[in-house]
């Protein structure tokens, strides 16, 4: 999501609402792989789910997953953590051809091993600040 004139509108937006539901209350999102990550939305969201696909085809999909993994949280099924690493690099690679293509697929299939859920990738389309 993007705004004139304001930096993260959803990065407030998720920590308005977290304030108004609390921690008890689990907040599954789904954001276009060209959001800028931060520390926060890790935070005040229980699970973030990314767009895999550039172009994006896939947000059915990702919206999906959040709906399936938001319950399996809410049932205690499931108790996601997230982590947040900033390879410090800009670039614009569409997701339909190699060598995305073949990361992507990788991702998909090591999904639901060793206790991940989901290996989101993402790109951005503004500098770190
Ligand atoms: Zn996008």
């Amino acid at each position: 999501m993007v705004a004139q004139d304001y930096p993260d509108c959803e990065r407030d937006l998720l920590g308005e609402v977290r304030k108004l539901v609390g921690p008890g209350t689990i907040i599954g999102v789904e954001l276009d792989l060209h959001t800028n990550m931060t520390e926060s939305k890790i935070r005040d969201a229980d699970i973030v789910v990314l767009y895999k696909e550039y172009p994006h085809s896939d947000v059915n999909a990702r919206a999906r997953e959040v709906f399936e993994l938001s319950v399996k949280a809410k049932l205690g099924q499931i108790n996601p953590k997230m982590a947040l690493f900033d390879c410090r690099m800009v670039g614009f690679y569409p997701t339909s051809r190699a060598p995305l293509r073949q990361f992507v697929d990788a991702m998909a299939a090591a999904e639901g091993q060793g206790g991940f859920f989901l290996f989101p990738s993402r790109t951005d389309f503004s500098l770190p600040t």
